[in-house]
């Protein structure tokens, strides 16, 4: 590259609206992501995005917080009130660092936990490789029945007596269904230990009422980035319970943030209020959505996990893609026509099938967010079943999934509903 601050400028401006051009024109099924509204963007770019604001609302380092205060103040309000939580922390800048701050406030290092493993669905940052390691925890996974897609609660309950784990970590990035919050709520009051919940992916099913609520369920501690289900920029919160609010703040800040994205928290704020008022209807439509998809693909002889459930209860659908080629290769055929999903460990995978894992895993949030309901779940669901099984045209399936997008562009669940692949 030349010295043309011109051409760089064109360059890098091209790059964002082709890629622009492929969201638009594409189904993205990848269960962390999401759409936000221009209601939520216009936040970003103000000038909040500028500013420090170190500590609590009131008792700030820096001048010139006044108006800072209100934002975030009305951030934590809506925060207690969405999720009926006692404590609410909002200044996490992403969900590992929410995780670590739990960490830090939950545990002194070499102390164990217990978690899911990745690939029964457990996040890195539950591991030694990152949050948990970050911290010097030991880390125990749960027994887990591929069967029910279940942490099995009588042999956890032998490890836990043995292991004297200080956490059980729940909440996980492979979630299909609810998880056993009272169970290990028990277990945890004998042991005198805690129960933290990783709501990341189900933060806003949770807000829309649509999945269980770890707090009401007896968690001590929730964190959850903002951006998967729930309509927020991406960030994250923590919830607790009164008497740990101290220890979950100190170990936010000065923690691990210290200014923590101004223009991202009212922009979250923002989020909040979109999903008080179109939470319920949003979330309920995505788990419907999910458990089509699941059916339809099932009908047409996908191996889909969890049909002993049902297949799903969130916006997750995972499928065991073994017998057509491994989650790699299955997940680059659907780019080549638009659908973009990503390969995904399954609880009998280990760690060696990172590059080529038995599975796929979909989230159908974002498709929801733009008006997508069950008629046309079963049209992605054949569209995928002519790629993998009928190995049908590529040109000719790009078209249709083009097709079909074109139609939904619109951003719904919001107070202007517009079109949602725009560059503001
Ligand atoms: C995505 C995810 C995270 C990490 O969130 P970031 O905001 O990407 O840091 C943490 N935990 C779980 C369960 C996740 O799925």
């Amino acid at each position: 590259m030349g010295s043309d601050f011109y051409e760089m400028r064109a360059k890098l401006e091209n790059a964002v609206l082709r890629h622009h051009d492929f969201y638009r024109s594409s189904l993205p099924l990848i269960a962390s992501e999401n759409l936000t509204s221009s209601f939520v963007r216009r936040f970003y770019s103000s000038d909040l995005g500028h500013r420090y604001a170190e500590g609590k609302v009131g008792k700030r380092f820096y001048q010139g917080c006044e108006f800072i205060d209100e934002i975030e103040e009305m951030a934590l309000k809506l925060t207690k009130k969405l999720f009926n939580a006692e404590h609410a922390n909002v200044q996490p800048i992403s969900g590992v660092v929410a995780n670590i701050a739990a960490f830090f406030a939950l545990t002194k290092p070499s102390e164990r936990v217990m978690a899911l493993s990745v690939p029964c669905g457990g996040h890195i940052s539950h591991d030694r490789i990152s949050a948990a390691g970050i911290r010097g925890l030991e880390v125990d996974y749960y027994p887990f029945n591929y069967e029910n897609m279940e942490i099995d609660i009588d042999k956890t309950a032998k490890i836990a007596r043995e292991k004297n784990p200080r956490v059980f970590v729940l909440g996980s990035s492979l979630i299909l269904f609810s998880q056993p919050v009272k169970e290990l709520a028990e277990i945890a009051s004998e042991l005198d230990s805690k129960v933290m919940y990783d709501a990341s992916h189900v933060l806003g099913l949770i807000a829309g009422g649509a999945f269980q609520n770890p707090i009401q369920e007896g968690a001590d501690v929730v964190t959850g980035s903002t951006h998967k289900t729930f309509f927020g920029p991406q960030r994250a919160i923590i919830l607790s319970k009164k008497e740990l609010a101290d220890r979950v703040d100190d170990a936010v800040f000065p923690g691990v943030v210290s200014n923590h994205h101004l223009n991202t928290l009212a922009a979250y704020t923002a989020a909040a209020i979109e999903m008080m008022r179109f939470g319920k209807d949003y979330a309920e439509q995505t788990v419907k959505n999910a458990k089509k998809l699941a059916e339809s693909l099932y009908n047409l002889g996908f191996n889909v996990v969890g049909e002993s459930r049902g297949f799903t209860e969130s916006h997750q659908v995972a499928v065991d893609v073994r017998k057509i080629g491994g989650g790699e290769k299955v997940a680059k055929s659907l780019e080549r026509i638009n659908i973009i999903l990503n390969k995904n460990l399954l609880p009998w995978d280990d760690l060696s099938k990172t590059i080529n894992p038995s599975g796929i895993r979909m989230g159908v949030q974002e498709i929801t967010r733009v008006g997508m309901k069950e008629g046309e779940m079963e049209e992605i669901a054949k569209i995928m079943y002519e790629r993998l099984m009928k190995n049908g045209n590529e040109r000719v399936l790009r078209e249709r999934v083009m097709e079909l997008k074109s139609r939904f562009r619109t951003l719904k669940y919001t107070f202007e509903e517009e079109e949602a692949y725009t560059w503001v």
